[in-house]
């Protein structure tokens, strides 16, 4: 049958009827999960069954699905997600999107039942939210000397999302039982925020400029001033108060330490509060947010590399896990941390299809390596983002992510064992219509699974455009301040 992502459990009897034809019961059932549902679809008669309007609302999707398909077939649907966290991230810091546009896509993903929006709000290349309390940030941070990303087009490019356009969206998320969480990334990728207040980094002498390219900077909030504690402090109250969710994401991602191992202030913070080094300051950094956080009952996630001080236990922080070589996730899982699967090499859709086929998208296993019977347990869900350094217009980003996303949304909501390649790719070639309505565009087939030598020149590719001596030698040397 057409719907996706794939239900649970179906069961088809003889018969086919017309669903607008049908009158629709709707039953409570106290003892069902909030997100689960069932419909019997008789001649005459549709009946939905939920605990209450989350499992009713996901049930009218796919309702919706089934009514587009034509007629269908009498039968019954018990369907309920495997994950609890189905999330999707729009990079807005690096190419922003109009809203119509994330509505649109807003809309695209919540029609395949997920329910998390991540939103990349600021980021080296600019920073995305209108700010009262401080506003360089839109003044300064907002804007980048040019387009930048080897782009030839040297007019300035910037903007932000005022606080009513923010409103907007999040209103318009919770129609559809999307949370709204925003990434405030910090300490490192704060280029936009270093230029707007220089005092904010180790080196308030040095000259930081909202980035025009993609990389790893080394100049990241400096750790070791109160003042830099106390502006962090007022940035996460003015996100607390715009966004009602109870998550805020606090990036903690590509954080070079070079400038923290050359700072007094720093060093001094080190000492006096006995750490180790430079990667137990960032852990008591992202400590420090937390329990400001907490007091305002706002609760915390971070990417992976904020579990490198050993300082972030089970209850401080989510982690979303985009990159792990050294099994942090699986040992935090297995002791009770909870975990999203986000893996970048089979997630990030800013990748070509000819590196992430739509295939390895689709069977990722979202419990990864390491994991236990109990570290399983504490997998929340799945994430995919879409980083725009390379997607520099929505017709780009509408072809990465989908379908690609869709196979990201039924690993979210459908049982594994339940889930069938073949099967998928004929279901999600029929939604190319209804994503079309959106302004969508979805990707040709034959792009979706390219063969080896397409795949070869296009790893090629990007292994060369990747080729940027400056953040190889940031990479390799994140503690040395070696420059070319
Ligand atoms: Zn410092």
């Amino acid at each position: 049958m057409n719907i996706t992502p794939k239900p649970n459990f179906i069961q088809v009897f003889s018969g086919e009827c017309w669903l607008k034809d049908n009158k629709t019961t709707y039953i409570t059932d106290e003892k069902m999960k909030d997100e689960a549902y069932t419909i019997e679809i008789n001649d005459g008669e549709t009946i939905i069954t939920s605990k209450g309007e989350k499992g009713k609302y996901y049930a009218e999707l796919t309702l919706a699905q089934l009514e587009r398909a034509g007629k269908t077939p009498l039968c019954k649907i018990e369907d309920e997600p495997e994950f609890a966290y189905r999330g999707f991230m729009i990079d807005s810091a690096r190419h922003m999107q109009t809203i119509d546009e994330i509505k649109a896509y807003i809309t695209a993903a919540a029609s395949f039942k997920m329910n998390v929006f991540h939103w990349h709000l600021c980021d080296d290349q600019g920073y995305r939210i209108e700010s009262e309390k401080y506003p360089n940030l839109n003044k300064i941070g907002s804007y980048r000397k040019c387009h930048g990303f080897k782009s030839d087009n040297m007019e300035p490019y910037g903007g932000y999302f005022t606080k009513d356009e923010i409103r907007d969206v999040i209103a318009f998320c919770k129609e559809k039982y999307i949370d709204v969480i925003p990434e405030i990334d910090m300490p490192g990728h704060t280029c936009a925020i270093i230029a707007s207040y220089p005092e904010l980094t180790c080196r308030s002498n040095a000259t930081v400029e909202v980035a025009t390219d993609g990389g790893i900077f080394r100049d990241i909030l400096c750790a070791g001033k109160d003042s830099t504690l106390e502006f962090c402090y007022g940035l996460l109250d003015e996100i607390a108060d715009l966004f009602p969710g109870e998550y805020i994401h606090l990036g903690g991602d590509e954080a070079p330490k070079a400038r923290w191992c050359e700072c007094a202030d720093c060093q001094k913070r080190i000492k006096d509060n006995n750490l180790k080094n430079e990667e137990e300051l960032q852990g008591w950094f992202t400590q420090m947010m937390i329990a400001h956080l907490r007091e305002r009952g706002k609760k915390v996630i971070c990417w992976n590399e904020s579990l490198h001080s050993g300082l972030i236990g089970k209850d401080d922080s989510i982690i979303c896990n985009w990159m792990d070589r050294k099994n942090y996730c699986s040992d935090f899982a297995n002791k009770g941390g909870k975990v999203i699967a986000e893996d970048f090499y089979h997630y990030y859709l800013d990748y070509e299809y000819g590196m992430t086929p739509l295939k390895k998208t689709y069977e990722y296993n979202p419990y990864f390596d390491g994991l236990n019977s109990e570290g399983e347990k504490n997998i929340l869900g799945v994430e995919t983002p879409i980083w725009t350094e390379n997607v520099k217009n929505f017709d780009r980003m509408s072809y990465m992510c989908f379908p690609r996303l869709i196979a990201v949304a039924e690993a979210g909501w459908t049982r594994r064992s339940n889930k069938d390649y073949a099967d998928f790719k004929v279901r999600v070639e029929n939604q190319r219509e209804s994503l079309a309505s959106l302004g969508i565009k979805q990707a040709d087939k034959k792009c979706w699974d390219p063969g080896v030598l397409v795949r070869g020149k296009i790893i090629l590719g990007r292994l060369k455009s990747i080729l940027n001596p400056q953040a190889i030698l940031v990479f390799l040397f994140p503690n040395k301040n070696i420059d070319l």
